[in-house]
């Protein structure tokens, strides 16, 4: 429940035209052939940045909780 999930995917032809060219975070511009990762939980693409990003504050999240149980 609430767990982020990336898929990591090639942007291609297709993804730039008919879904975006813009990352869903910081709406850099996505080139072809850019690694980019769909956000299966707000259904957008995000670029390489922005997923480590958003999972290096995940993470930061989930030890923050671990350090008030003990
Ligand atoms: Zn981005």
């Amino acid at each position: 429940m609430g767990k982020l999930y990336f898929q990591e995917e090639r942007a291609t032809k297709e993804i730039l035209s008919r879904v975006t060219n813009l990352c869903g975070e910081c709406y850099d511009d996505i080139n072809l052939g850019d690694v980019i990762h769909y956000d299966t939980q707000q259904y957008r693409y995000i670029c390489d940045e922005c997923e480590q990003t958003i999972n290096t504050k995940t993470n930061e999240k989930v030890s923050l909780c671990e350090d008030t149980l003990f």
